[in-house]
């Protein structure tokens, strides 16, 4: 070959590398054309299949995170009956997702909550402190404490293994790809852990949620995030709400710095936040919290109109995290969604369900340090000792005696050592 031939082949080779490496790179990033529905979903705001707002339903998701017990079982029971009256538009009773981390969990209760039809998630172990523990966790140990709660939602509480989903790290702290792994190679569908800002204001379109099929480009909220792609994985987003004056931002209703000081204030909360959504591109509505909010009487109160008020609306559904991302799979119609097989009723209450509930299953406390203690789990931690406490093992003769046992002993062994003395 001529050496001028030759050259200009060699240069045209660079360039082709060149394109192609560009495009590559392109490739690397997420765009609507090399990620399509059902399997991939950029991150943003447009409505999945296309429609307009008014055509689709808005979904309210609702979840609690942290231990189920006598401390929350009134309020979820209030909330969502047991007898499965509180209906969706399409005659299905309407549900939950409970994030459930083991210490102080009362499993039958989980039994009888995934009975009714509401989604149970994985929230780890031990939910110990501090949150920075969570961020430099080893990947054996997370590997645990993922992986053992999911087998103990499954061989305590009945659930079947496939239904378990969903995964949220404590205090929202993810551990980057070590996290993202476990979860990618275990089978699990989406991830809740991640928090994103509040849109810009009332009038901006909140996201949806996506899948990482692309490397993450998001802004990292709370470090660290994942780098790497894991196909087909859903990303629940975390966005934040606003407060009832609109003043502050808070990644769960009960975190609010300007706390609801009336039933007025909580629902206008609610009431707000549920219209950001509602009125702009219908991304559901995320409403996170801790059973702790309820025990305000004006909290609860408020959270069951707000609920009512939902229900009275034609095109709202207050539904799982599972149940949303099955309908992102395959979006429809507020028309078509009445026989959408994935959202058909799943309630089915089992035969014991009035029956007592109690603490049947004894928790494995995880040795740790009082101090470590999370403050959402203080309250638990004492009442069991007040509960155990009414037990009193110790031998008939030694009850109500603490307090005297000892020095009566020492002046028997004394008088005894006195004697021998003598003797
Ligand atoms: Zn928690």
């Amino acid at each position: 070959m001529d050496t001028r031939y030759s050259t200009s082949f060699i240069y045209f080779l660079v360039c082709f590398t060149v394109v192609v490496f560009a495009d590559k790179n392109n490739d690397d990033s997420c765009t609507p054309t090399n990620c399509k529905l059902p399997d991939c979903r950029c991150p943003g705001h447009n409505i999945p299949g296309g429609y307009k707002p008014e055509e689709i339903p808005q979904m309210v998701l609702i979840t609690f995170d942290d231990a189920v017990n006598w401390e929350n079982w009134g309020y979820y029971s209030r909330l969502f009956p047991p007898d499965g009256s509180r209906k969706n538009p399409n005659g299905c009773p309407i549900g939950m997702t409970l994030f459930v981390s083991h210490n102080y969990t009362d499993y039958c209760m989980i039994k009888k909550l995934h009975s009714r039809g509401m989604e149970i998630a994985d929230h780890s172990i031990s939910h110990r402190m501090p949150q920075k523990w969570w961020a430099e966790i080893s990947e054996q140990e997370l590997r645990d404490e993922i992986l053992k709660q999911k087998t103990n939602l499954a061989d305590l509480a009945d659930v079947p293994i496939a239904d378990i989903k969903g995964w949220r790290s404590p205090f929202l702290q993810p551990t980057g790809d070590t996290m993202f792994s476990i979860l990618y190679n275990n089978n699990f569908t989406y991830d809740a852990t991640m928090t994103y800002p509040y849109p810009r204001n009332v009038y901006s379109p909140v996201m949806w949620p996506f899948t990482l099929d692309y490397s993450y480009t998001l802004l990292c909220n709370i470090k660290p995030c994942p780098k790497n792609a894991y196909p087909g994985f859903w990303i629940l987003p975390v966005v934040i709400l606003m407060d009832y004056r609109e003043e502050q931002m808070c990644a769960y209703v009960d975190y609010c710095a300007n706390a609801p000081r009336n039933k007025q204030e909580s629902f206008d909360m609610l009431w707000k936040n549920f219209l950001r959504n509602y009125r702009t591109n219908r991304a559901p509505l995320y409403i996170n919290l801790h059973s702790r909010w309820l025990n305000t009487d004006y909290n609860i109160d408020a959270m069951d109109d707000f609920i009512q008020r939902l229900l009275s609306m034609e095109d709202v559904y207050i539904t799982t995290v599972s149940k949303a991302i099955n309908w992102m799979k395959n979006p429809k119609t507020l028309s078509e969604i009445k026989n959408f097989d994935p959202w058909k009723c799943n309630f089915k209450p089992n035969q014991e369900d009035d029956a007592f509930c109690s603490f049947t299953y004894k928790p494995r406390i995880t040795a740790r340090p009082t101090s470590t203690i999370p403050p959402e789990n203080d309250v638990h931690e004492k009442q069991e000792t007040t509960n155990h406490g009414k037990h009193d093992h110790r031998p008939w003769f030694l009850k109500n005696s603490a307090s005297m046992f000892k020095p009566v002993v020492t002046s028997i062994v004394f008088v005894i050592y006195v004697f021998k003395m003598l003797a």
